[in-house]
């Protein structure tokens, strides 16, 4: 008997989507047939597509959608004892983070909607996600802010420009020089880290020199090493100066 394929579990983009639908009907019955739940489970499979994932014929169907939405009321204080109580971790880690910030999280999935229907970040070869820490804002925006610091012609800018400002490639933060310690190897390394809040992160945008900093290896990885990301000034805030 050939087994049946299994869905994927839901990941953070599309939890976000689906939370941000849920706060603007919070009194609903989320019928699996009526059009706004029909909508947003097109929304949502739009972004589960852009993310690479695939399922069944049940794949995020309005009635999974549905369900989704009744999860979310068991973690909504306004409505205690009406929700289906069983669920996905996530459910509730994205509640805590952006049930009391709607308006973030409008712009949040109004940008992930928009980046899942350019697909800009799937044609970015050798760009992976190993090393950075998924962003709150989910999977797809923090793509794109991988690719946004990866683009080769700004950063070559920035580097150009900085060097002629300063006289050496350093670490903005720690102030880390490559060459100083790695000799000539180090000559022009230095990696660049985009500013722009992830919130805010639209596709189709152009990056300018002032979103960037640069930073060295090891401060850039600590920024993406937890959510939330830190900010530039969280990164310098937390560097020990005594060491
Ligand atoms: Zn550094
Ligand atoms: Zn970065």
């Amino acid at each position: 008997m050939k087994e049946k394929k299994r869905n994927p579990n839901w990941t953070r983009d599309e939890h976000l989507v689906a939370l941000d639908y849920y706060l603007d009907n919070r009194d609903d019955y989320f019928s699996p047939t009526g059009s706004g739940v029909l909508e947003l489970a097109s929304k949502i499979s739009r972004v589960a597509k852009a993310l690479g994932l695939t399922g069944s014929d049940t794949f995020r169907n309005s009635s999974g959608v549905s369900m989704k939405l009744l999860n979310f009321r068991s973690h909504d204080p306004q409505h205690h004892t009406k929700g289906l109580p069983q669920g996905n971790k996530l459910e509730q880690v994205v509640w805590d983070e952006f049930a009391d910030d709607p308006d973030t999280l409008k712009k949040v999935v109004a940008n992930i909607l928009n980046v899942a229907s350019t697909g800009m970040v799937d044609d970015t070869p050798g760009l992976t996600d190993d090393d950075t820490m998924e962003a709150r804002e989910g999977k797809l925006l923090t793509r794109l802010h991988r690719y946004r610091e990866r683009s080769t012609a700004i950063i070559k800018r920035k580097k150009a420009s900085f060097l002629k400002m300063h006289g050496n490639l350093c670490c903005e933060a720690c102030g880390f020089d490559f060459v100083k310690t790695y000799g000539e190897r180090g000559d022009g390394f230095i990696e660049c880290h985009h500013t722009k809040p992830v919130s805010e992160l639209k596709s189709g945008e152009t990056t300018k020199m002032c979103d960037l900093v640069l930073l060295c290896a090891n401060c850039h990885r600590m920024i993406h090493a937890a959510r939330p990301w830190w900010t530039i000034e969280q990164l310098s805030a937390s560097i020990n100066q005594d060491v």
